[in-house]
Order: structure tokens, then sequence, then C-alpha cells
């Protein structure tokens, strides 16, 4: 059990599990990459630990970096965009595996893919460690998923609430 704040979060997915899961989706990413060196590209801060994860399991030649993703108003009709900060590699020709720590509405990781699709990359996969599919609200196709789960707000390995309880090992929920 686990208390931030307001409010408390209780076990969920445990290390093990979540462990064993990531050797099962790098195992399949070596398999289908083979000969192939894509380019990981992990969404911060929530996917640090997934992204570091997954990457040092793999067993073919590869490469990562890291994205941010800032939300701001546009204008009053456009709403709110996402912008993508950080990314210095040229993504052309590239094969792209964005990594995320969890699909929700899926607005991010569609406008993520947007972008970097404008950048000419030979193919984008998604590859996310959470998906809760009751919560989609754009079609979007995910390649890898680690765990799907019900609608609840979850913490922990990455995943925040408030800024806190990224460095938990396990996965937690919310009460
Ligand atoms: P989406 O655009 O798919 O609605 O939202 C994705 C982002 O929302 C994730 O990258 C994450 O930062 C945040 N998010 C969605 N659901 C949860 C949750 O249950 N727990 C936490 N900590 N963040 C969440």
């Amino acid at each position: 059990m686990l208390t931030i704040k307001d409010k408390t979060f209780v076990p969920f997915i445990t290390a093990e599990t979540i462990q064993n899961r990531v050797l099962e989706l790098a195992a399949q990413i070596s398999l289908d990459y083979a000969g192939k060196q894509p380019l990981i590209v992990g969404v911060l801060n929530g996917a640090v630990l997934f992204a570091a994860d997954l990457f040092r399991n793999l067993t073919i030649p590869c490469e990562i970096t890291f994205i941010r993703v800032a939300s701001y108003q546009a204008t009053e009709s456009s709403g709110k965009l996402k912008q993508i900060l950080g990314l210095s590699e040229s993504v052309t020709d590239r094969h792209l595996i964005v990594v995320e720590d969890i699909v929700d509405t899926g607005l991010t990781i569609c406008e993520v893919c947007d972008q970097l699709r404008a950048g000419n990359p030979a193919s984008i996969a998604i590859a996310t460690l959470l998906f809760k599919p009751a919560a989609l609200k754009k079609e979007v196709a995910l390649d890898y998923v680690g765990f799907e789960i019900e609608n609840r707000f979850v913490l922990g390995y990455g995943l925040d609430y408030d800024g806190l309880g990224r460095n938990t090992k396990d996965i937690l929920v919310l009460q």
C-alpha cells in the first residue's frame, strides 16, 4: 500500500509480472526487427523505466532516444495541441518503435505518431506497457501491449501521481 498526498494506492501488477512481460515483448520485437536496426523512441517521463528495460533486453542492433510531449493551447478553436520536444535524430527511413507508458484516450500517441510520420520514417510501431481499451477515444493500432487494464488510475514503474510514485517497481492502483 502507498499513500501519496490524499490518495491511497494498492498492489496491482507485481514487479516480477512486469519484468516477465517485458522479456516477452523484447523477444518478440527482436524477432520482428531482425536485420532492421530500429530506433526506440521513448516518451518521457512515464515510459522511462519501461523503455530502458525493454531496450536492454533487445538482442538486435538498435538505438534509443527520448522525446517529451508538451501540451500547449494553440488557438481557441484548435484546442490543445501537442508538440514533440527533444528529437535530435533524423527519423527519415528509420524503423521507429514508439514506447509509451500507457494508452488511455489514445490522443497522445496518435499525435506523436502523426508528427513522427511527417519525418518520413520507414515504419512506425507502438509499444505500450499498459492499455485501457475502455478509455480509448481515437482508433489506434497498438503493436506491442504489455497489459490491458480496466479504466482505473494506476501508478508506479514510471507512472506518477502529481509527480510522485514513479520509482516503485510494482504498479499500484487507486483504491
Ligand atoms: P492519452 O492521451 O492516451 O489519454 O494519455 C496518455 C497519458 O496520460 C499517459 O502517457 C500518462 O501520462 C497519462 N495517463 C493516462 N492514464 C493514466 C493512469 O492511469 N495513471 C497515470 N499515472 N497516468 C495516466
